[in-house]
């Protein structure tokens, strides 16, 4: 099946010039939604994770289901002041100024192996951003997950040198 025909292009979203992919019409579309996990799950199950970090939001649309496919946990990274307990923060840069996101500090066991969710890899930002956050746990990243790649801004160039898993490339 050819899940790039399920995701809608909305020009300018979230401003004029951006080509926005949109994942509502996958999620939507339930042999779409089947095949896109399941396909998650078979191309991440050879990594082993103990644990799946998902970054909010869509991050957790994927993640959890594949933490309960693979048997391992799943740990949300989350925008600033969310989470209840001690964080972990890193900052990172967006075109016009720069976001946070965090991670509690005992959320991934000492030596776990850490696989990274999301649904959209652009510039790789957000995902080099959550890596930094593994690197101050104690957990080992072993790879990253993505529905949708754009590969002219070559996001994957900005990562940790291990496996990437992607569905779809534009
Ligand atoms: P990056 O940090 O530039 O790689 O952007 C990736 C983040 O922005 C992910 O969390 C995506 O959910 C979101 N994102 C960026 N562009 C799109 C898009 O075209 N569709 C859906 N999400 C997007």
């Amino acid at each position: 099946m050819d899940l790039q025909a399920l995701i809608r292009d909305v020009p300018d979203f979230p401003k004029p010039g951006i080509l926005f992919r949109d994942i509502t019409t996958l999620l939507a579309n339930p042999e779409g939604l089947k095949i896109a996990l399941d396909r998650l799950v078979e191309q991440c199950t050879p990594l082993q994770p103990d644990i799946i970090i998902g970054m909010e939001s869509r991050g957790f649309l994927f993640g959890v289901h594949l933490a309960y496919q693979l048997g391992a946990g799943f740990v949300p990274v989350r925008k600033p002041g969310k989470l209840p307990r001690a964080v972990h923060t890193v900052e990172y840069e967006l075109e016009y100024g720069s976001d946070r996101l965090e991670i509690h500090q005992d959320a991934i066991p000492e030596g776990a192996r850490v696989l990274i969710v999301d649904d959209l890899i652009a510039t790789g930002g957000t995902a080099k951003a959550t890596a930094q956050l593994v690197q101050q746990s104690a957990g080992e990243l072993i790879g990253f997950a993505f529905v949708i790649e754009l590969n002219a801004l070559a996001g994957r160039e900005q990562l940790p040198q291990v496996p990437i898993v992607t569905l779809v490339q534009y």
